[in-house]
């Protein structure tokens, strides 16, 4: 398993579920030197084809070893990003880095990057994607946006207008963790998502025999494959998941099971022994 071989397990600081405001406060201090004293990094995951098993594209996963606070979780500094705006410059940084490692893998293998609200309704953000583009000389077809349903709580026709000018560029675009926001039909009718991934806790439940989730993950594939677009499952962690997966009829599949989160040079070096997935 790549896991084991990856290296890329932490010792993450357990996020507090009530931080008091103080300790908030110090995590934005310290959240706003990331990027200039470079404790930012990406880790990469596989998503696999779940017939062939092959690597289809990396999703990159933003990692911040502070220098003061110790391994800080997505979960918690993503939000306080978020509210305070600093995802934006912390997001741009994201796009560029995701392009130029990508632009060292193998061609057929695309980048997955994950693009929160406030980053994406920003004026800037399609010139931001075409910057990280051109400097990295990545082909726009690698490119895959990640986005929640969240995005269209706020301004839902900003945010379309942001996507389709990212799509016209040739990038594709995949509706993240589906089934967990305020899912609204209307928006997959109106825009071209690539793919739509189907939340870990449905693949979870299928997999502990809730007929809910069996059901529900049922119905996205079939009302992916006749808007003509691919699913993935998140969060598959064995064997027997995949297979059942695989069995519902989803076309790509990620998760620890085929890997975790890995440092860029452990991704890298995947391609050069692609039996490394999963032994
Ligand atoms: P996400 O985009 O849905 O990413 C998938 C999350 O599921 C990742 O958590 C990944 O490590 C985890 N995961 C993958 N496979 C498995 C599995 O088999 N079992 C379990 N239990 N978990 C699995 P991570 O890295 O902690 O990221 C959490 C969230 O933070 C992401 O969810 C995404 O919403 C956000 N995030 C991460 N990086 C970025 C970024 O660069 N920009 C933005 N805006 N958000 C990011
Ligand atoms: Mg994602
Ligand atoms: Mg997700
Ligand atoms: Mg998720």
């Amino acid at each position: 398993r790549a896991k084991d071989a990856g290296g890329a397990e932490h010792h993450r600081f357990e996020p507090v579920l009530h931080a008091s405001a103080e300790e908030r406060r110090q995590l934005e201090v310290a959240l706003r030197k990331a990027l200039g004293r470079d404790e930012m990094e990406l880790h990469y995951q596989p998503v696999v084809d779940s017939r062939s098993e092959a690597v289809v594209s990396f999703e990159a996963l933003l990692r911040w070893n502070s220098i003061d606070h110790g391994f800080v979780s997505p979960g918690k500094f993503i939000p306080l990003a978020e509210d305070t705006r600093l995802i934006v410059p912390i997001g741009r940084w994201v796009m560029r880095k995701a392009c130029e490692e990508a632009r060292n893998w193998p061609e057929h293998v695309k980048v997955n990057v994950n693009v929160s609200p406030e980053q994406l309704l920003e004026p800037g953000f399609h010139e931001e994607v075409v910057e990280a583009l051109a400097a990295s000389g990545l082909r726009p077809e690698r490119l895959e946006v990640e986005v929640t349903e969240s995005i269209f709580l706020r301004d839902a026709s900003v945010a379309r207008n942001a996507l389709e000018q990212v799509m016209s560029l040739g990038c594709s675009v995949a509706l993240d963790d589906f089934g967990t926001g305020y899912s609204s039909l209307g928006y997959i009718r109106k825009l071209r998502f690539s793919t739509i991934k189907v939340d870990r806790t449905f693949v979870q439940g299928a997999a502990q025999g809730s007929a809910e989730s069996l059901a529900i993950i049922n119905a996205v594939v079939a009302m992916a494959k006749s808007l003509d677009m691919a699913t993935t499952a998140e969060g598959v962690e064995t064997a027997e998941e995949a297979e059942l997966i695989r069995n519902l009829g989803c076309d790509k599949i990620q998760g620890y099971y085929f890997g975790r989160p890995m440092a860029s040079q452990d991704a890298q070096r995947l391609f050069s022994n692609p039996s490394k997935l999963r032994a």
